[in-house]
């Protein structure tokens, strides 16, 4: 496989995993967040990555900080998000709401934030979050992102069938006309055409996904609505490649959910290389361009055609989870063999004839 795999629809976007460190320590956690992990990166990292983003030929269009809970570190957020500004980097920052427990303090820090250059908010909220913080603390934190002039986006995880709409709506005490779905690539290309209609700022906008049976998630298999294989279809996925994580120990991870995880899923350490090398090694690795082009199913039916002595899961929690079930415990080598092995096959069975007609030989 060694077509161009960058998908011109889905822009790239950088995120950075400042530290592990979360003030709550959700039992849905993939990444095994909470108070007691200290895993921090050192500031001067975090400065070069910025300085290597700003610097790629093709520019990110984000830089998006993820945790942990990037408002732990509210002096260092605010001094990266102000070198973004200055590189010409939009950002956005993925947080849980708790510092919106006081009100004129929330006002304060968002302002701040918007002076330092942040551009977008999105809130992780679901029952694993209600666990720790009352609803109430996500509603005001919404008000006065909305006050500030944010789009507020919330990202839902829902681990049962069921309308994820109302089910959030009721369980954070919300008016369901406030809320509307919210569909990445809709929106993105809303943006491209200045079709951005005005109920995106003026409501919530509710993405939601299944659970991933990763890191603290994978002790609480009683939550994971499974599904079988089959009922998964074969879409492609668009996260990897597009959207790779530096982690707090340097390591650049193809994509957020796998990332940290699976081995495959690991691209190299920033300390070890330059962040265009990086990005360079991760496009030409045939694991991530096969999800991109064929989909996560497709990559566990090659796995597992290729691979029988592995064993096999035939349901499973969301489609992430079936991404990491084929490639679980897989060196990145080995990944990659299988999936190039699998396309030359299908390439070879496609280009040739039922049959040989002997005459024309
Ligand atoms: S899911 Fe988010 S809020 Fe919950 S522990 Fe993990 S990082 Fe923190
Ligand atoms: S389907 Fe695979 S590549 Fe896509 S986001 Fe999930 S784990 Fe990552």
């Amino acid at each position: 496989m060694s077509a161009e795999p960058r998908n011109p629809e889905r822009p790239l976007e950088l995120g950075i995993m400042y530290a592990h460190t979360c003030n709550i320590a959700c039992r849905h956690c993939g990444i095994l967040s909470g108070p007691r992990n200290h895993a921090r990166m050192p500031l001067d990292l975090a400065e070069r990555y910025i300085r290597e983003a700003a610097a790629l030929d093709e520019r990110p269009s984000t830089l998006v900080f993820t945790g942990g809970e990037p408002f732990v570190f509210l002096k260092e957020l605010e001094h990266l998000l102000g070198l973004c500004n200055r590189m010409g980097l939009s950002t956005r920052v993925v947080t849980n709401g708790f510092w919106a427990r006081n009100e004129m303090r929330a006002r304060r820090i968002l302002h701040r934030l918007r002076l330092a250059g942040l551009d977008a908010i999105n809130f992780s909220a679901d029952k694993f979050h209600l666990e720790f913080l009352d609803p109430a603390i996500l509603r005001r934190a919404i008000a006065i992102a909305q006050e500030v002039g944010f789009v507020a986006i919330v990202n839902y995880v829902f681990s049962e069938p069921g309308d994820p709409v109302s089910e959030f709506a009721s369980m954070y005490g919300i008016p369901i006309e406030n809320i509307r779905p919210f569909y990445e690539s809709e929106f993105i290309r809303q943006v491209r055409t200045g079709t951005v209609p005005p109920e995106v700022g003026e409501k919530i906008n509710l993405s939601w996904g299944r659970l991933v049976g990763l890191g603290r998630a994978a002790e609480y298999p009683e939550e994971h609505f499974l599904s079988a294989l089959e009922s998964f279809d074969y879409s492609p996925c668009q996260e990897v490649v597009n959207r790779p994580v530096l982690y707090p120990n340097g390591d650049l991870q193809a994509c957020c959910c796998a990332g940290g995880k699976i081995a495959a899923f690991c691209v190299g350490n920033l300390k070890a290389a330059p962040l265009a090398q990086l990005l360079h090694t991760m496009r030409q690795r045939s694991h991530y361009r096969f999800i991109n082009t064929f989909g996560p199913r497709h990559l566990y039916e090659a796995v597992s055609a290729a691979r029988p002595d592995r064993p096999k899961r035939e349901r499973h929690a969301s489609i992430c989870d079936v991404c990491v079930a084929a490639t679980r415990g897989l060196c990145a080598e080995e990944a990659d063999r299988i999936t190039e092995q699998w396309v030359l096959s299908r390439l070879l069975r496609t280009d040739l004839p039922e049959a040989v007609d002997e005459r024309a030989v």
